[in-house]
């Protein structure tokens, strides 16, 4: 059993996908929409991680963590909208773990709860192994990529872009694809976005190091062949 996760998240549509998603993995989930029940439920001590949206009725987000933190050390994600960098500040200062903006990537998602457990010695035995392409190296536990012995310095939206090719390795993913599983769910934006990450990737590790690592399909997509 990989862990207990509540999730906290009056927005129907979000909730039900995280939920199906996490049961998918494993993982034991509980969720209610009301700021109020979730500090219950979350006072209870039976999750082993929660994620708490920011805008909630009967107590906001910030609250229920303000209000958790006294009794409680559990992992919290915070899920926050687009920008809202205040509330991420706040967030963080109250003692919530980490955060991830919506709309998100279901794999970002599951990296930050892996983490999240991770860092709560939670059962690790189902974390994914290194991900590794000759001399490149993804840990998806550590949330970390090396090249040789060096740290390459990546944002989570380039990270999640390189484990999924490393993940998919020999396929060749279509733009479309690539932004379903990296950008998410609802993403709205232009396609040529995954272009513009895979240049960030080449010019991190490809440009550095002097090799070739994403292989472009010409009219199709991309693709790290062995
Ligand atoms: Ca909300």
């Amino acid at each position: 059993m990989p862990g207990r996760i509540l999730i906290i998240e009056d927005e129907e549509r979000i909730a039900r996908f995280v939920e199906l998603e996490l049961v998918h993995e494993g993982y034991e989930v509980d969720k209610c929409t009301d700021g109020r029940d979730g500090l219950e439920k979350a006072e209870s001590g039976k999750y082993d991680l929660i994620l708490l949206d920011i805008m909630l009725p009967g107590l906001n987000g910030l609250e229920v963590l303000r209000r958790l933190r006294r009794t409680s050390d559990v992992p919290v994600i915070m899920l926050t909208a687009r920008d809202a960098v205040m509330d991420k500040v706040s967030g963080l200062d109250l003692g919530a773990d980490d955060y991830i903006t919506k709309p998100f990537a279901i794999e970002e998602l599951l990296a930050r709860i892996r983490l999240g457990l991770r860092h709560n010695g939670a059962n690790t035995a189902q974390q994914a192994d290194d991900l590794v392409h000759g001399n490149l190296t993804l840990s998806v536990s550590r949330h970390e990529v090396h090249y040789d012995n060096n740290l390459i310095d990546l944002t989570a939206r380039e990270f999640t872009l390189l484990q999924t090719l490393l993940e998919n390795k020999n396929i060749v993913l279509s733009r479309s694809t690539l932004l379903e599983r990296v950008w998410g769910y609802d993403y709205m934006g232009e396609t040529n976005v995954v272009d513009v990450y895979i240049r960030y990737l080449r010019s991190k590790i490809d440009d550095v190091y002097g090799v070739h690592i994403i292989q472009t399909v010409r009219g199709v997509g991309y693709v790290i062949k062995d």
